[in-house]
């Protein structure tokens, strides 16, 4: 039974397959990775019976593997995410995202203030505080950022 439900999306050759992803979260995971682009196949799968999660969202990206500074974007928006790599149609891994301590990220600082908001060249970055849900601290002000917040600025 789970392996025709899986069978409904295709395989993929090379790539990277976005797994448990939050029910209906696929599109904002996509707009992270600034996706879709030109020459990037993507099949995405929403509202899948799961047994973990009740439904979830399943993305497929065919021939790229995400950099660690995308997942960390993915984590973002979809902490309880499961990253599959595939060669040549063999996962070669699986690997329940990370949460690293520290994360250069394309989401802004909220404090108006903060010299990542300024003409000065400096990115965002942040400290996780917590995972669950998300709460990040800017590196440069101290502010604290919720996953609300996060969310706003891709929704
Ligand atoms: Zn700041």
């Amino acid at each position: 039974m789970k392996k025709n439900r899986e069978m409904k999306v295709k395989q993929i050759e090379n790539g990277t397959v976005i797994d448990h992803i939050t029910a209906n979260k696929s599109l904002h995971v996509l707009n992270v990775l600034g996706l879709p682009k030109k020459n990037t196949s993507l099949t995405i799968a929403m509202n899948v019976p799961s047994d973990a999660i009740e439904f979830k969202d399943i993305v497929k990206i065919e021939s790229r593997e995400l950099k660690p500074t995308e997942l960390d974007q993915v984590a973002l928006i979809a902490p309880n995410a499961t990253i599959n790599i595939i060669r040549n149609y063999e996962i070669v891994t699986k690997e329940k995202i990370k949460f690293r301590n520290e994360l250069n990220s394309i989401i802004k600082c909220t404090n108006q203030k903060c010299v990542t908001n300024t003409n000065e060249p400096i990115k965002p970055k942040f400290k996780f505080v917590k995972e669950t849900p998300v709460l990040l601290r800017c590196y440069y002000c101290d502010r604290l950022i919720t996953a609300e917040e996060i969310k706003a600025q891709f929704y």
